[in-house]
C-alpha cells in the first residue's frame, strides 16, 4: 500500500508540474464584503480558487507604520484575564485605530513602543505582540485592535530583586484614554487559508491563544458573505491552572454552539495528569489523540498552527513523532514537507 508520505510527495510533484501553488495561503483583500448581522442561507459549496486566480500574498498589509513615525492610538479598555487562583497577570487590551490607516488581518502582529527611555536615555525599542482580534476588531467596526499581554516578571538571578518587563508592564498598567505608539502590522507566517473547508489545528500555550482567538472569531462569531467556515477547528490550549485559561467563557460558548466544527482540548499542567502520571502538557494531549491528529494532518486542507512559549515545539514534535511512527513515517521528514506546503505554521517567543 502506498504510504501517506509518498502520496503527499507525489501530489506535490504533480501539482508543481501542473504549475499550481500547493496551498493557497493568500487572504482576501482587507476591503472584504461587509459583515452581515444575521446568518444567511448557505451558499453552494464552491471549490477553492485555483492558485492562478488567487490574490497575491502582497496584498497583506505590512509595515504601514514604522518605528520612526508610529501610529498613536488610544487605549479603549484594559481587562484582566487571569481569574482568582491563577498565576501571573495577563491583560486583554483594546486600542482605537479610527484616526489612522492601520489595518491588519488575523494572525499578524504589531509593534508597541513603550513610553520613556532605556538605561542609555534612548527611546525604547519596539516589542511585538500577536493580534488577538480579527481585522474587524472586537467592536466589529473595523476601528480597533486587541492584544493579549502577559506581564513579564522574574527574580533577578544575582540580586534576587523582582524585575518587570518594560513593555509588558507598560501595557498591563495602561489606563483607558492613554496614548499608545503602534507599528506594523507584520507577519505572514500565521495567516489563515482562504478555504472555509480547511481544517485548522491550533496548539497554544498562555498568550499564544491570541491569534487563535482571532481565527475563532472569524470562523464562528462574525458572519461573512465570503468566508463561512465549514472545516474542523481544533484548539489544544495549555495553561498552568484553570483560572489561567484565557478567554475561557468565549471558548466554551463557541464549543457549545459549534460542537461539530470546534473542538477544545485543554492541557492544565498543574492540575491534570497524563496517562503516565506526569504533568499534563500539550504533548500528552497529542499523544492521547495521536491517531486522529495523524489522520488530520495528512489531509491536504489541514493547517497546523503553533503559538506561545518557545520550547513548546519540542513536546509537540515528540507527540507527532510517536503518532507518525505508528504508521512507519519519519515525522521530521514529513514535517519538512508540511512546512514546504505552508501547512505547518509556528510562531513562538
Ligand atoms: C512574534 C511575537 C509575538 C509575540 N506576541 C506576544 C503576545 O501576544 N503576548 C505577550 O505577552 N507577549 C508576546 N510576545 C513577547 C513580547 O514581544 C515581549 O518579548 C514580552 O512582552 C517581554 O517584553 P518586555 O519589554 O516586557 O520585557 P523586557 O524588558 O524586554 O525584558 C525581557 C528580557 O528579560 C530577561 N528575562 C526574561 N525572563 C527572565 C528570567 N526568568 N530570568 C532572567 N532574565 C529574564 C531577558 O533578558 C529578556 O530578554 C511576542 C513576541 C514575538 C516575537
Amino acid at each position: 500500500m502506498e504510504k501517506p508520505f509518498d502520496r503527499l510527495k507525489k501530489d506535490l510533484r504533480n501539482l508543481a508540474k501542473a504549475g499550481a501553488k500547493m496551498v493557497n495561503l493568500d487572504v482576501p483583500e482587507v476591503q472584504e464584503k461587509p459583515i452581515i448581522a444575521e446568518p444567511v442561507a448557505e451558499a453552494p459549496v464552491t471549490p477553492a480558487q485555483p492558485a492562478k486566480k488567487a490574490k497575491k500574498k502582497d496584498n497583506i498589509p505590512v509595515n504601514i507604520y514604522r518605528p520612526k513615525s508610529p501610529y498613536v492610538g488610544k487605549c479603549l479598555s484594559n481587562e484582566g484575564l487571569v481569574r482568582e487562583g491563577g498565576e501571573g497577570r495577563v491583560q486583554h487590551l483594546t486600542f482605537d485605530l479610527s484616526e489612522g490607516d492601520l489595518r491588519y488581518i488575523e494572525g499578524q502582529s504589531i509593534g508597541i513602543i513603550p513610553a520613556g527611555t532605556d538605561a542609555n536615555g534612548k527611546p525604547h525599542k519596539l516589542r511585538l505582540y500577536s493580534i488577538a482580534s480579527t481585522r474587524h476588531g472586537d467592536r466589529v467596526d473595523d476601528k480597533t485592535i486587541s492584544l493579549c499581554v502577559r506581564q513579564l516578571e522574574y527574580d533577578h538571578p544575582e540580586t534576587g530583586e523582582r524585575v518587570y518587563g518594560v513593555c509588558s508592564k507598560y501595557l498591563c498598567d495602561m489606563q483607558t484614554g492613554d496614548d499608545v505608539k503602534i507599528t506594523g502590522p507584520v507577519g505572514k507566517e500565521m495567516l489563515l487559508p482562504d478555504d472555509p473547508e480547511a481544517n485548522i489545528i491550533m496548539m497554544g500555550t498562555g498568550t499564544g491563544i491570541a491569534p487563535f482567538r482571532a481565527y475563532l472569531w472569524r470562523m464562528f462569531k462574525e458572519k461573512h458573505e465570503n468566508y463561512k467556515f465549514k472545516g474542523l477547528a481544533w484548539l489544544f490550549f495549555g495553561v498552568a491552572y484553570t483560572p489561567n485559561i484565557l478567554y475561557k467563557q468565549e471558548l466554551e460558548e463557541l464549543q457549545s454552539q459549534y460542537p461539530d466544527n470546534f473542538r477544545l482540548t485543554y492541557a492544565i499542567s498543574r492540575e491534570q495528569k497524563a496517562a503516565d502520571g506526569s504533568k499534563m502538557y500539550i504533548q500528552s494531549r497529542i499523544a492521547e489523540h495521536a491517531d486522529e491528529l495523524w489522520n488530520l494532518v495528512q489531509k491536504e486542507n489541514t493547517h497546523t498552527y503553533i503559538c506561545g512559549l518557545k520550547g513548546m515545539e519540542g513536546g509537540i514534535d515528540e507527540g507527532m513523532s510517536a503518532a507518525a511512527a505508528k504508521h512507519g513515517v519519519d515525522w521530521s521528514e514529513y514535517q519538512r514537507t508540511l512546512k514546504k506546503a505552508h501547512r505547518w505554521h509556528v510562531e513562538t517567543y
